[in-house]
C-alpha cells in the first residue's frame, strides 16, 4: 500500500512536471497553427477581452488632454511609471500648452532629463505646444496627429482613444507586439505589420478598444515569461498553447490540477529537487497533455 501511495505521489509529481514542461516547450516553440487563423472569428474571440479591460484606465496618469498629449510623446520607449513620476513636477511648472510653448529648451530639458531620448523629446513637446496652443486645437485624426513631431501611429491611436475620437488604427505597443502573435491573430515583430493584421482580422468598431485590451493583458497576465494561461480569457483560442482552437491544451481539469499543484508547492509539499526529468520529447509531452 505504501509503495502504491508513493508511486501515485511520484506519478502526480511527474504529471505536474510534464505539464510545466509542455507549457515551457509551448513558450519556446511559439507553437502555432497558421492554417486555423483565417477561420477564426477574431472579433468574437476578442469580445471577452475587450469587455474585461474596457474600463481599465490607461497606465499614464494624465488629468487633461494637454497632459495626455505630452505624456504620450514622452512615454515612447520609456516606462509609464517613469513618465508618471517625471511629469508631476513638470506639469506644476508647465500647466498648459501656452506655458510650455513659451518655455526655454534648457529649462524644459531639466525636468525630463531622466526620460529616454530627452533632448529630442524636449524639442518635440515644445514644437507641439507651439503648434497646438490650446487643448481645443488638439488634432483628432490619424493624419493630423502623426504630422506632429514625435507622434507615430501608436501614439496617435492612444490620444484618439482617450479623447473619444473614432479609431483609425489599433494600438500596438510593446505588449501588443508580444501578445498578438502569441494569440495567433498576427505574426512577426513589426508593430505596423501587426497593426495591419489586427485591422484586417477585427471589425472596425472594436479597433479603439482592442489594442489597449491586448496591452493590459500583456501587462497583467501574458507576461514575457510565465504567462498565466489559466487566468487568461483568450486561452481557448490562443495559438501559443493550443494545437487547434477547438482543442485547448489548458482544459479545466488541467487548470484545476495546476492550481492545486501550485498551492501544494507553496505549502511546502513542492516537488522535491532531484526527481529525474521525464524521458520524453517535447512533442510527446504536449500530446500527452491533450
Ligand atoms: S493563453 Fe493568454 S496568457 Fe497564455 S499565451 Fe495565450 S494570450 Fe498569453
Amino acid at each position: 500500500m505504501v509503495k502504491i501511495a508513493c508511486n501515485t505521489q511520484k506519478s502526480l509529481e511527474l504529471d505536474f512536471l510534464l505539464f510545466q514542461f509542455s507549457a515551457f516547450f509551448c513558450i519556446l516553440s511559439g507553437d502555432r497553427t497558421p492554417n486555423t487563423m483565417a477561420t477564426i472569428n477574431w472579433t468574437e474571440e476578442f469580445k471577452p477581452l475587450i469587455k474585461k479591460y474596457k474600463h481599465t484606465p490607461h497606465p499614464l496618469a494624465f488629468k487633461n488632454p494637454y497632459q495626455l498629449v505630452i505624456m504620450v510623446v514622452l512615454a515612447a520607449q520609456d516606462s509609464d511609471r517613469n513618465i508618471n513620476k517625471v511629469t508631476t513636477p513638470f506639469f506644476e511648472e508647465f500647466p498648459n500648452f501656452k506655458a510650455l510653448a513659451a518655455a526655454e529648451y534648457d529649462t524644459v530639458l531639466q525636468f525630463i532629463s531622466s526620460v529616454r531620448s530627452s533632448r529630442k523629446k524636449t524639442k518635440w513637446i515644445i514644437e507641439i505646444a507651439k503648434a497646438i496652443r490650446d487643448e481645443k486645437s488638439i488634432p483628432r485624426t490619424m493624419e493630423d496627429l502623426t504630422a506632429l513631431p514625435g507622434v507615430g501611429r501608436k501614439s496617435a491611436s492612444v490620444i484618439m482613444k482617450e479623447l473619444g475620437a473614432p479609431a483609425e488604427g489599433i494600438i500596438v505597443d510593446l505588449h501588443g507586439v508580444r501578445v498578438a502573435p502569441r494569440i495567433g491573430v498576427a505574426s512577426g515583430s513589426d508593430p505596423k505589420k501587426i497593426e495591419k493584421q489586427l485591422m484586417e482580422a477585427i471589425e472596425k468598431k472594436y479597433w479603439g478598444d482592442v489594442g489597449m485590451a491586448i496591452s493590459h493583458l500583456g501587462r497583467e497576465i501574458c507576461r514575457p515569461t510565465d504567462p498565466k494561461h489559466e487566468l487568461c480569457v483568450m486561452n481557448n483560442v490562443c495559438a501559443y498553447c493550443n494545437g487547434t482552437p477547438t482543442q485547448p491544451l489548458f482544459k479545466k481539469a488541467d487548470t484545476k490540477r495546476l492550481t492545486e499543484a501550485k498551492a501544494k508547492e507553496k505549502s511546502g509539499k513542492a516537488v522535491k529537487k532531484g526527481i529525474a526529468k521525464p524521458n520524453i520529447t517535447p512533442a510527446k509531452a504536449v500530446s500527452k497533455k491533450r
